[in-house]
């Protein structure tokens, strides 16, 4: 395949939009895999993935199609990157956009332009990449083509004649698809005479192969048998297997110039596999393709051993997982509330949903309430990045003289019926008003600056009960600003709780203290003795509970004489006690920690 009959897009849209299910569609239209293969959207591998219905890893698959171009007949072949729907992914979205000439940008035709609707369509023009506007599920009866269209033209100067009205759900217009990926996107830009150089996408590892490096080859070919170098570690290696994803492994031998496949080369561990990164021909001389930029990690939890499993088993759990998802930061970190665990980084709240939920198919674990990486000044002049509330001093000796929390640019669209309630609920979030507009007769565009301390804990769900479920949102991150913030300590019976602390803004954290205070009497059992629960800054208590003690013949009354049902009772409560753990004496479960999280 010369490089003119090549052709590599990706389909980006809001999440729901429908983009997994027209990729399937694609992928049977050209044969690649069989109609009503029994497994929905063959794209999404992962089972969280499947559970969840969305993207996570971007997939990417080869197909093959016949088109009559210019009058030949030709067949060409595609490469269908998807992409991940959710904003903690926009990074891994970019990515797929690196080895693309071209996008379908799919909006529903009921739902019209949503957040990721306008943040997806800016990352490919700024990729300077082709966009054909796909107007997907005409079927539904609330379908309106013309008014999605009209949005499309209005905010991002879409021509309406580009537009493909198409219904993956019964097929209807999907014929033009291919055809105008074919004619409308130009072929991969690589010059086949020059050296190699190649982008490596992702990685994956493989129980039998080893590591699996997704690829885009720029310029040059790829066989099997050379040798390759990468630009970032300066390490080489013998390509031991090189192919494409139809949508599984197939064996080619060799990757030509606009290729998008993959290769396995002896690397060790995907931690050698450096996304971004430039591959080429063991010695010669090329100039690194520009890459990516880094992974920022947004929201940081620390992952610990549950009562009843072991850090061993959480580190190898851990290690297993983070093979496959390169994009979570972990470091070991100790508390002495919970002992020895890790502090793991996240590129935002539902990658680290995905990864604890993960985590927990393969060991018990207690996770600590997420916070955002601050940065502290002390009054000898010296800054902190604080990643773990304990890190910072309750009583610090040195003053501290200024500190700064990170921020996000959110988009948020809306009927605009919800407008009032957007804006009181960002003003509670501590949110400046950026931008408010409309996008046609019924629907406001609005634009906010918040702390992403603010939209980390439970934005996402406020915001979709206060609109009924019409909102969509979107957020990229922003500069840190200053921000007057406080250690919030929690103790149990005196005893600070290094696990529980959080940092907060100081005119918040009455009533955060206040909530926090109450929930964990909720959550945690009475026990045989009595249990003070309080929420300091500093040394100054702000909030306090007490649970009462368990009244010892409570349990001698009811549990008297029948020894089965006392088994069963027995057995149950050490069921509970799986997620427990003990932090001085006191049992606290698992949910009491994740209760934490919803309080902001
Ligand atoms: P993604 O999040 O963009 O990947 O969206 P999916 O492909 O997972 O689709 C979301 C939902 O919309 C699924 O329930 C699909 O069955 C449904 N869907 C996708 N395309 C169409 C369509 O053309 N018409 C209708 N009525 N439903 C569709
Ligand atoms: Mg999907």
């Amino acid at each position: 395949y010369p490089s003119e009959n090549i052709r590599n897009f990706s389909i980006i849209a809001h999440v729901d939009h429908g983009k997994s299910t027209l990729a399937d569609r694609l992928l049977e239209l050209t044969g690649t895999i069989r109609k009503g293969h029994g497994q929905p959207q063959y794209l999404d591998k992962l089972q969280v993935e499947r559970e969840r219905g969305i993207t996570v890893k971007a997939q990417t698959a080869t197909m093959f199609h016949r088109h009559n171009l210019h009058g030949t007949d030709t067949e060409f072949l595609i490469n269908l990157v998807d992409t991940p729907g959710h904003v903690d992914f926009s990074y891994e979205v970019s990515r797929s956009l690196a080895a693309c000439q071209g996008v379908l940008l799919v909006v529903d035709a009921a739902q019209g332009v949503q957040a990721q609707t306008v943040a997806n369509f800016y990352l490919a023009f700024e990729a300077n990449l082709s966009v054909i506007p796909v107007i997907n599920k005409i079927d539904q009866p609330t379908a309106d083509p013309d008014r999605v269209i009209e949005q499309l033209k209005s905010m991002f100067d879409l021509d309406p004649k580009e537009a493909l009205l198409t219904s993956a759900k019964t097929g209807q217009g999907l014929e033009q698809v291919l055809p105008a990926v074919i004619e409308r996107i130009p072929p991969p830009p690589g010059k086949s005479s020059s050296p190699l150089r190649m982008l490596l996408l992702d990685s994956y590892y493989d129980e039998y192969k080893g590591v699996i490096c997704h690829v885009a080859v720029v310029d040059g070919a790829l066989r099997k048998g050379e040798k390759i170098s990468s630009a970032a570690t300066g390490q080489s290696y013998d390509v031991l297997d090189v192919g494409i994803m139809h949508p599984e492994l197939i064996q080619t031998g060799v990757l030509l110039t606009g290729q998008v496949g993959y290769v396995v080369s002896g690397m060790r561990s995907t931690k050698e596999a450096r996304v971004g990164d430039t591959l080429y021909q063991y010695r010669s001389v090329v100039d690194p393709l520009p890459g990516f930029k880094p992974v920022k990690h947004m929201v940081f939890s620390g992952v610990y051993p549950a009562d009843g499993s072991d850090f061993e088993a959480l580190n190898i759990a851990i290690e297993k997982l983070t093979c496959n998802d390169a994009s979570v930061s972990v470091a070991k970190e100790s508390s002495t509330a919970l002992g020895l665990g890790f502090r793991c980084g996240f590129l935002g709240l539902l990658h680290m949903d995905v990864f604890h939920q993960r985590l927990e198919q393969a060991s018990h674990v207690i996770s600590t309430v997420p916070t955002v990486p601050y940065i502290f000044e002390y009054s000898d002049g010296s800054k902190v990045h604080i990643q773990n509330p304990a890190m910072l001093p309750s009583n610090p000796k040195q003053r501290v003289t200024a500190c700064w929390e990170p921020t996000v640019i959110a988009t948020i669209i809306i009927p605009s019926e919800y407008v009032g309630a957007i804006i009181t609920l960002c003003s509670e979030r501590r949110g400046e008003q950026l931008e408010y507009s409309f996008i046609d007769s019924q629907r406001a565009f609005m634009k906010y600056r918040l702390p992403l301390r603010e939209i980390v804990v439970d934005f996402y769900n406020e915001l979709k009960s206060i609109t009924s479920g019409y909102a969509s949102f979107d957020y990229e991150e922003a500069d840190y600003q200053a921000s007057d913030l406080v250690k919030l300590d929690i103790l149990l019976n005196g005893q600070p709780v290094d696990a529980m602390a959080t940092i907060v803004h100081r005119l918040k954290a009455q009533r955060v203290g206040r909530e926090l205070v109450e929930k964990l009497k909720k959550f945690i059992d009475r026990q045989m003795f009595e249990i003070i629960i309080q929420a300091a800054i500093g040394s100054k208590i702000i909030a306090r509970e007490t649970l009462s003690a368990m009244r010892k013949n409570v349990l001698a009354k009811c549990y008297g004489g029948d020894i089965t049902r006392k088994k069963k009772l027995l057995e149950k409560q050490k069921e509970g006690k799986k997620r427990m753990k003990r932090v001085g004496s006191v049992d606290i479960p698992q949910e009491a920690f994740h209760e934490l999280l919803k309080v902001s």
